[in-house]
């Protein structure tokens, strides 16, 4: 079984029916022992990505606040070569993002081929927060589920491999980092007072994430959730996730990788023939 829940799309996603606190039996040990086995895999990929130039990744982590995202990103990124790295993070729109429709400021940072794209928060935002805090009409972020939908089949069309992490954590969970937080004068930067206030609207979030989830998971798409209470699980499901699907690129990525080789020996053999020659 893969330590991360796929949602089967079509299928309404029940966030209800997936523990937060799950860890497959697994002790800590075990798990970061697993997690450094899957991590020496990723590098050598994201080395072949970079190398091949033919596709690109995009990785979307979602979750509440203190689900852990950002944590991900050290953790999972870690040895990646952070020159073919992308992270982006997507705060309250400005004024001249909100002057444009919702997906003009995402689609601006999408990765480029060879590129690793984490987005930290994303235009799910726009059906998430947006719709929990009525800041546009129904009708409006009705409508965006099939236009995110739209966006990124172009995304993919165009060589982009998308995958869709949320990061589950329990309410309590919640609770308990954010205390946390408060205790420890060194980490209290990181406090925030609308973080106690979003967490009031826990239900109505679920509510939304459980569209999101369930309209926007598609084929070339999908959306996996990551049971995030035990922070070493989280990182080792993410990581799982990423190797098992760009496993099923590598054989493409060698073809090219070859052929360049080839090309780049020949070349530097006729260049080397060429000076063998006598000049005429
Ligand atoms: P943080 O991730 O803690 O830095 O916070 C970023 C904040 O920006 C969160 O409260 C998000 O809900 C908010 N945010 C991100 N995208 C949007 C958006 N499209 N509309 C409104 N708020 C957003
Ligand atoms: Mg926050």
């Amino acid at each position: 079984m893969p330590y991360a829940h796929k949602v089967t799309p079509g299928k309404k996603a029940k966030l209800g029916d997936y523990s937060p606190n799950a860890d497959d039996g697994l002790n800590k040990d075990e798990g970061k022992k697993r997690f450094a086995k899957l991590n020496a895999e990723l590098d050598l990929m994201q080395e072949e990505l970079y190398a091949a130039g033919k596709h690109s990744v995009l990785l979307v982590l979602q979750g509440m606040d203190t689900s852990g995202k950002d944590g991900t990103i050290r953790s999972v990124l870690l040895n990646l070569n952070p020159q073919g790295v992308r992270v982006e993070s997507f705060k309250v729109p400005t004024e001249e993002e909100l002057a444009h429709d919702f997906l003009w400021r995402i689609h601006k940072v999408t990765p480029r081929k060879g590129e690793f794209g984490v987005f930290n928060r994303s235009h799910y935002e726009d059906v998430l927060v947006v719709r929990v805090h009525e800041l546009v009409s129904k009708d409006v972020w009705k409508a965006r589920y099939e236009q995110i939908n739209q966006f990124e089949a172009l995304l993919a069309a165009s060589g982009t491999i998308i995958i869709k992490a949320f990061l589950h954590i329990s309410q309590d969970e919640q609770e308990k980092r954010l205390l946390e937080r408060e205790q420890d004068v060194t980490k209290a930067w990181k406090l925030s007072a609308g973080d106690w206030r979003e967490r009031g609207y826990w239900d109505a979030y679920m509510e939304a994430y459980e569209d999101a989830l369930t309209r926007c998971s598609t084929d070339i798409a999908p959306w996996y959730i990551i049971p995030a209470n035990k922070k070493w699980f989280r990182n080792l499901a993410v990581s799982e996730v990423l190797v098992d699907i760009l496993r099923g690129y590598r054989d493409t990525w060698h073809e090219t990788l070859d052929a360049m080789s080839k090309a780049r020996l020949t070349e530097l053999q006729e260049y080397r023939a060429s000076l063998a020659k006598p000049a005429k």
